[in-house]
């Protein structure tokens, strides 16, 4: 690649950021990265009525965690700043004349309820109203009034907008990194706002314009944008400018059923489809990060949705995707979301984080149930059930015997405790109280011996023994537990459950 890869995400800061958006802003972050070239973050909030306060911090903030972070935005290296789009309203203005100047654009005066009319009457005639070449010299427009004319009604304060004047009778055809060549019928196109004349211009106009002054080279969005590249490709092509090049990535599909992802499908399967929690007058929508997710696991899976190297790989470290990845390896085929998978991969990355990290992320909610205990010893737990857990969160439910002894047994597992039971702990107790190096290898090796050299059957002991320290036949090694909770409080339940049963 001769030029400087410059990518962009330009999301509109109209609520929380969709998971797809955060693929988009993956992709664009691979693929910057892969070629050694900048990803850059503008804020694109032309439409003022859409917009959300707090959204773009939001944005901001959930790329940070993801360690994904714009190479330029608002406030680091500005280098072809401002990167908000209501701050450059200034810029638009003379592109839009521009394109009035050289006929590829045009004024129309017509007010709300004359376009509904105009739409009511093709409804009528069972036809659709679409603002394009077949009416636009039937309108109220600058293409059938005199220069004067238009000149003097502007100077009056009419509302107008400036329209694009979509070439007629051309087919089209464009290169899509993912899609290859798409074609497009223009007389299909209507003829988009780009400006309106209270100074804004469009999503398209403003689009355009700043990816050509940021110099960008390559536009990586979702799939819901390919309808616009025919404009967009007309537009840099009416302004005189290189058009960069473009990759519209695929959808990401329901779990079930079909159609787009939405925030519906979470709240119903329960999994979350933003980053990070978004609290609203209404409610509080969950995000990955307060689900416990690690980001390493949020990037890694979301990087497969839509993509894989050619192998069966599943798990890559951001440098890894950052070496692999290819924009031609994405698929045109939507992605199917699977809730259960992103939980398989935060387990993987789990069982792969250090013990003492874990720990550390344990110790609160510990400290929460009322109990501090060293950090070494909660390491030392970590590593006994984090091979079981898919979440931080899970450490509690699965380790609760550790802190507090059973107060109930299950109901099920009892029917172990047999006649001969009682008999039986009572002389595991003496055995456990002549054990003086108390650590789980050596415990296991003398209670053994002593069932083996009096004929004791395995399940006769250990099921017991399980039941009366962990409450349940369920946990990790048992002789692994008994270390860990001492040769006093192991005994103090073994006769705890002597007295239960
Ligand atoms: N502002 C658009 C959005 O909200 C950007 C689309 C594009 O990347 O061109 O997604």
């Amino acid at each position: 690649m001769s030029q400087q890869v410059r990518v962009r995400f330009a999301p509109s800061p109209t609520g929380p950021l969709h998971i797809g958006g955060v693929r988009t802003a993956l992709f664009n972050y691979l693929f910057a990265k892969k070629n050694g070239g900048t990803f850059f973050l503008r804020i694109e909030d032309t439409d003022q009525n859409r917009f959300v306060p707090g959204a773009e911090e939001y944005i901001m903030e959930a790329l940070e965690w993801l360690g994904i972070a714009p190479d330029e935005t608002i406030g680091k290296n500005e280098k072809f700043g401002p990167y908000k789009q209501s701050e450059r309203k200034h810029l638009y203005q003379e592109y839009a004349d521009q394109l009035i100047n050289t006929d590829w654009a045009y004024y129309a005066f017509d007010t709300a309820e004359s376009l509904d009319a105009h739409r009511k009457e093709h409804e009528e005639q069972g036809k659709t109203f679409i603002y394009n070449h077949h009416n636009r010299e039937k309108l109220d427009t600058s293409l059938v009034i005199s220069k004067e004319e238009t000149a003097k009604r502007i100077a009056n304060g009419d509302a107008y907008v400036i329209r694009f004047k979509t070439p007629v009778d051309e087919i089209i055809h464009l290169k899509d990194i993912i899609r290859g060549i798409v074609k497009f019928d223009t007389n299909l196109l209507d003829d988009k706002v780009l400006f309106k004349s209270d100074g804004m211009p469009t999503y398209h106009l403003a689009n355009i314009v700043d990816d050509h002054l940021m110099e960008t080279t390559h536009v990586i969005r979702g799939e819901e944008w390919l309808p616009s590249m025919p404009l967009h490709v007309l537009l840099y092509h009416a302004f005189g400018w290189a058009a960069p090049e473009f990759a519209h990535l695929p959808l990401i599909l329901k779990p079930v059923g079909n159609g787009k992802l939405s925030k519906r499908d979470g709240d119903k399967l329960g999994f979350p489809v933003f980053p990070l929690e978004w609290k609203t007058a209404e409610g509080i929508s969950s995000g990955y990060r307060e689900k416990g997710f690690f980001p390493e696991a949020v990037v890694n899976f979301l990087a497969l949705l839509g993509w894989n190297d050619g192998t069966d790989k599943e798990l890559y470290s951001l440098e890894e995707l950052v070496a692999a990845f290819d924009l031609e390896r994405v698929h045109k085929a939507g992605a199917k979301f699977d809730p259960e998978k992103n939980k398989w991969f935060n387990h993987q990355y789990l069982v792969q984080a250090a013990d003492a990290d874990l720990a550390k992320d344990y110790a609160p909610i510990l400290v929460e149930k009322g109990f501090s205990t060293s950090i070494e010893r909660i390491t030392k737990i970590v590593s006994l059930i984090k091979e079981r857990a898919h979440f931080v969160s899970d450490f509690w439910e699965m380790s609760e015997f550790f802190f507090v002894a059973p107060t109930e047994y299950d109901a099920k597992a009892s029917k172990n405790w047999k006649e001969e039971t009682p008999e039986l702990m009572q002389q595991l107790i003496t055995v456990l109280e002549g054990i003086s190096d108390f650590t789980s290898v050596n415990i296991e090796t003398i209670v053994k011996q002593w069932m083996t050299a009096n004929e004791i059957g395995m399940g006769k002991v250990m099921q017991p023994f399980r039941l009366s320290l962990v409450g349940a036949l369920k946990g990790p090694h048992l002789f692994d537990i008994v270390e860990v909770i001492g040769k006093e409080e192991t005994i103090a339940r073994i006769n705890k459950a002597i007295v239960s049963f």
